[in-house]
């Protein structure tokens, strides 16, 4: 359960990746939790995961006086198969996104397809595996998956790369992690080895020109593809794998994925040929599917920042950004301490009194909330007794309102006066650089 302050972490996270995911050409899907048993035997999980995930049975009664059973009349109707049947709570978004990808035809001009996913996810880890944030049950991957033509691997292993600096730069992680690749493990791999060779090449390439130090995790791979492991180095020490970029040859063969190109046995040895005759066939060719994720866990990701900032967020994910401390408790205090808040979160009274009135707010009065978390804090206490509070729960910004900021329509922040409007923009402004 995460409280009021920590689902404002949580969301801010998911927040600057989904702003990202513009500049990286990743497109948000939403995907169902659960579903049939035959889509996770298609992928595979049932064979090879099933330990770790949770089934779902559906409720024979409602199969058998359910909607479908007053239309069709029919007892063999396959819909009550189903709807007996079993289900599974969902480990990976990855069926789902196949499911997506297959739903229509797919031209070579449509690819490299992007498709970013929030979903929660569960997993039956068994309760000794269990940790704190960093191992749970139940948690959300800022997840996508790549489906693109073999001749584009190196270039996206390269945009995820560059992706993963960009968020652990922000994230002030920057120097703290480091980038292992994880070759073909000895036996039990599918592909051939001309395909593992190709793909290792291309991560190797992708790693080079990523300009970070990287080191081989020989024979560690997954036995459907290679990876690269992003591993982060805690403040005590201990290494923790985050984001992650992986190779699969397994789930576009399991789903049949396929789109059309021209001169179909070059493009899937990601070659390319001039020549007319074989230019003007067109066949099927089997997408490379990568999966990623930046952020890794995003449960996994903040007990990592709460450890590493230890209690010192920064501006923009601090989940106290400001509170207003009132001087004394007379009315116009309190009321300006209000009106100053509601100026910097961006509350408009004005443009919900038009929409509450049948109109559209006017653009002198937009709706336009600004995330920014303040509080208040009216208590008949000393301001030296709010000030300490304050700085003990670790608000960023410390704003005093009196009598003479009433008077000049100002907040006090330390030494410098201002508007509640210019107040908003300086925090606004803070962050959008990310201090
Ligand atoms: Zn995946």
């Amino acid at each position: 359960m995460f409280l009021p302050r920590g689902a404002r972490i949580f969301n801010k996270l998911v927040d600057f990746l989904r702003k990202q995911y513009i500049r990286y050409g990743f497109e948000e899907v939403i995907t169902p939790t659960i579903y049939k048993k035959s889509l996770w035997a298609k992928s595979g999980h049932l064979a090879n995961y099933s330990d770790d995930m949770y089934s779902v049975t559906g409720n024979p009664k409602s199969a058998a006086t359910g909607e479908h059973a007053c239309c069709s009349g029919d007892e063999k109707d396959p819909n009550h198969e189903e709807e007996d049947g079993e289900y599974g709570l969902k480990p990976m978004n990855c069926p789902g996104h196949c499911v997506i990808f297959a739903s229509k035809a797919r031209s070579y001009r449509d690819l490299p397809i992007r498709y970013a996913d929030f979903s929660p996810l569960h997993r039956n880890e068994i309760s000794g595996a269990l940790s704190g944030l960093t191992r749970v049950r139940r948690f959300h991957q800022d997840d996508g998956h790549i489906f693109c033509r073999p001749s584009q691997v190196e270039e996206e292993i390269k945009r995820t790369l560059e992706f993963v600096k960009v968020v652990y730069t922000v994230l002030r992680l920057g120097v703290s992690y480091r980038l292992a690749l994880s070759t073909r493990p000895k036996d039990h791999y599918i592909g051939t080895d001309e395909e593992w060779q190709r793909a290792e090449d291309a991560l190797r390439r992708a790693l080079d020109t990523s300009g970070m130090d990287w080191s081989v995790n020989e024979g560690d791979g997954a036995f459907y593809g290679p990876k690269i492991d992003i591993i982060l180095k805690d403040s005590d020490g201990k290494e923790h794998q985050t984001a992650t970029v992986q190779l699969d040859f397994q789930l576009p063969k399991r789903f049949e994925l396929e789109y059309q190109a021209p001169a179909p046995e070059y493009e899937a040895r990601g070659e390319t040929t001039d020549d007319p005759a074989l230019l003007a066939d067109y066949g099927p060719v089997r997408p490379v599917m990568i999966h990623r994720a930046v952020l890794g866990s995003v449960e996994r990701l903040m007990a990592l920042l709460i450890e590493n900032y230890n209690g010192k967020w920064p501006f923009w994910l601090n989940p106290r950004q400001a509170i207003i401390l009132t001087v004394n408790t007379s009315d116009p205090v309190i009321e300006w301490a209000e009106q100053a808040r509601n100026v910097i979160i961006g509350n408009n009274s004005q443009a919900y009194e038009d929409i509450l009135a049948g109109k559209l707010p006017s653009a002198d009065h937009p709706l336009r909330p600004t995330g920014l978390g303040v509080d208040v804090d009216i208590s008949a206490r000393s301001l030296g007794l709010k000030i300490r509070e304050a700085r003990n729960s670790g608000y960023g910004h410390i704003l005093v309102v009196g009598d003479e900021d009433v008077k000049h329509k100002q907040v006090s922040l330390g030494k410098e006066r201002m508007s509640p409007a210019e107040m908003r923009d300086k925090m606004v402004n803070m962050v959008d650089t990310f201090q």
